[in-house]
This record gives structure tokens, C-alpha cells and sequence, in this order.
């Protein structure tokens, strides 16, 4: 349910309730995490086909091509920089990832945040040799982090495609065991799920999470998909089906599957779906409600289209209804 409130100046505050939400102000995107982002590169050379950071820093920013992507600058001001204690969990990094490439400098700034008694939530398609170093140098602050790893699928064919220079599964579900085992606090977001069968990744990655499993669906599809370099084949083998994966009929067997179960938890994209899927059953409800013929009571059903009322009378005698 969405109710709106009017908040000075013709501006409104959104708020809903149910789909997990509880009451209050619905957020989206990376707000669901975490109260601030934190990154100090332009650019990630894991090079995903439907990267939001691409297409913000490539379309709407200037500040990079393509091609310059995939070739991560490192601001080593932002790396030098002191850092505070912030209100809320710092999301670290948002717009690019933990790789080998930037590890140092990743470390380097991680410490200076965990000093300070920041809590950090580490989103990544985690590196084996990069997640086993936090793991294990920075145990004393295992309150304080928060992994969260993004799998969006067991496929490594599909992998490798969307995320061409990400790690493959093995590895990614092998540093989520890893921090599990090390006593860290794990999560996993399976946003963009890459394939319908999101129920196989939660199946392998459950018994190892502490806190929460996210499920979501690519969003902006056409805008946001870089599909140059990609052959006819590619389509009809990976974009067309994924494209076809975020139909409502996916969306809601996935939901129907999986809601209420352990750690699952629904982005925006999803909760979306599902308020707009209960908002239509609410209607069709009422459009076949049983009505009673004014003239002898008897029960009939309102289709929306206007036969004469005896006729309903004759039927329902005629037992045909
Ligand atoms: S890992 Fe994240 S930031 Fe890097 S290319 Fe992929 S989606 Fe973009």
C-alpha cells in the first residue's frame, strides 16, 4: 500500500507498508543498504555488460568512454585522505570493485574507515586473494564489516559473458565460505539475477550467510546493456533469455518460491512488481464479485458486459453458473 503525504511546497513523501518494508519511507537502489557510498576509482576492469556505474560516469557524467572503463584511474587523493567517523553503514566501494589491481589503496583507506569505528559494507564480486587478506588481517574488526558478495548466477558460461573479468562462481562462493568460516557477517545480492534460476544460487550459498540474501532484477535493461561487440548468437543465447527472465510470470514464481524463506530479501525492482501484481488482483476481485438479480435474488456473476438479468436468473436456475 502506498500512501502519500504532503510535505511543504507541493513535494511528497512516499510511504508503503508490507513486501518486507515494514512502515516507512520506501528506498531504493544502494540507499537500501547503506547510509553513504565511498570510492576512490574511476573505472572497474571487471567491465560487466549492464554496469549502472558505466553508464552513469560514461552517459550522463562525460567522464570517461567505454573503452577508458575498463582501465581503472585511481585517485590517490581520495586514497590519502583522512577519514572520520560518518553516521550509518558506509557502503565501500559502490562504484567500482575490490580487485587485485587496487587492493592496496582498498586496504589502505578500509583501515583508516575501521579506525575511526565505521561500519562498512564490502559489496564485490569478491577475489579470492583479496577477501582472504581482509579476513584475515582485519579479524579484530569483524563487527564492524559486513560482506556482501554479488552472484547472479551458478553458470559460468552466463557469467562470463555479463561479467566478463569477474571471478567464476567457484571462487566467488568459495570467499563467501571463506568469511563465513572467519566469523565475519556474510551476505550475498543476487542483483541483477543473470538467469531464472535463482533458486540454485540461494540453494549453494544459504549455509553460508548470516544476514541476508537480496534478489533483483536488472533494471533499464536497453538503456543501460552495452551490447557493441556482441553477435547474433549472444543475443539469441544470453541477452534475449535475460531479457525474458524479467517478466513479471518469472518474477512472481521466483517470489512464490522463495519469499518467507531464510535471509531472501526483495529489492525494489521486485517489490514493485509484486504491489502492482496485488493492486490487480484487488480489481479483478471486485469486477467478478457475485451480485444478486434485484428482481428474484438469485445469485449471479457481473462480467462486465450487460445481458439482460432474467437471462443470469435463467442460467442460475439452469444450474449452468
Ligand atoms: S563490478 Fe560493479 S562497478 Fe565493476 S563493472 Fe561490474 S557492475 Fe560495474
Amino acid at each position: 500500500m502506498k500512501i502519500e503525504i504532503f510535505k511543504g511546497k507541493g513535494k511528497k513523501k512516499q510511504f508503503y507498508t508490507g513486501l518486507n518494508q515494514g512502515m516507512g519511507v520506501m528506498k531504493t537502489g544502494t540507499k537500501e543498504w547503506a547510509k553513504s557510498n565511498l570510492n576512490f576509482q574511476l573505472g572497474c576492469e571487471h567491465g560487466c555488460r549492464y554496469c549502472y556505474a558505466r553508464e552513469m560516469a560514461v552517459n550522463r557524467f562525460n567522464r570517461c568512454t567505454v573503452e577508458q572503463w575498463t582501465q581503472p584511474v585511481i585517485d590517490n587523493e581520495k586514497v590519502d585522505q583522512p577519514r572520520g567517523k560518518r553516521k550509518g553503514i558506509i557502503m565501500f566501494p559502490s562504484t567500482h570493485d575490490l580487485t587485485p589491481l587496487n587492493m592496496s589503496q582498498y586496504l589502505c583507506v578500509l583501515r583508516k574507515l575501521l579506525d575511526a569505528g565505521n561500519k562498512v559494507l564490502i559489496v564485490s564480486k569478491p577475489h579470492w586473494s583479496c577477501i582472504t587478506v581482509i579476513c584475515d588481517f582485519y579479524t579484530e574488526f569483524r563487527d564492524q564489516i559486513m560482506f556482501r558478495f554479488t552472484i547472479g548466477s551458478m553458470n559460468d558460461e552466463i557469467l562470463s559473458f555479463w561479467e566478463p573479468e569477474a571471478p567464476n562462481f567457484a571462487e566467488r562462493l568459495a570467499c563467501l565460505q571463506y568469511a563465513f568460516q572467519r566469523g565475519f557477517k556474510t551476505s550475498v545480492s543476487c542483483e541483477p539475477y543473470l538467469d531464472p534460476y535463482v533458486v540454485y544460487t540461494y540453494t549453494a550459498c544459504k549455509g553460508y550467510l548470516t544476514d541476508s540474501f537480496w534478489i533483483g532484477k536488472l533494471k533499464h535493461f536497453d538503456r543501460r546493456v552495452d551490447l557493441s561487440g556482441i553477435s547474433t548468437e549472444e543475443i539469441e543465447k544470453f541477452v534475449k533469455p535475460l531479457k525474458a527472465a524479467q517478466g513479471d510470470d518469472i518474477v512472481k514464481s521466483m517470489y512464490r518460491l522463495l519469499d518467507g524463506r531464510p535471509f531472501v530479501q526483495w529489492k525494489d525492482s521486485i517489490r514493485e512488481v509484486m504491489k502492482r501484481t496485488a493492486k490487480d488482483k484487488k480489481r479483478i476481485k471486485g469486477y467478478w464479485r457475485p451480485l444478486e438479480c434485484p428482481e428474484c435474488g438469485a445469485k449471479m456473476i457481473c462480467d462486465g458486459t450487460t445481458p439482460p438479468i432474467r437471462h443470469y436468473k435463467k442460467l442460475v436456475d439452469n444450474k449452468e453458473l
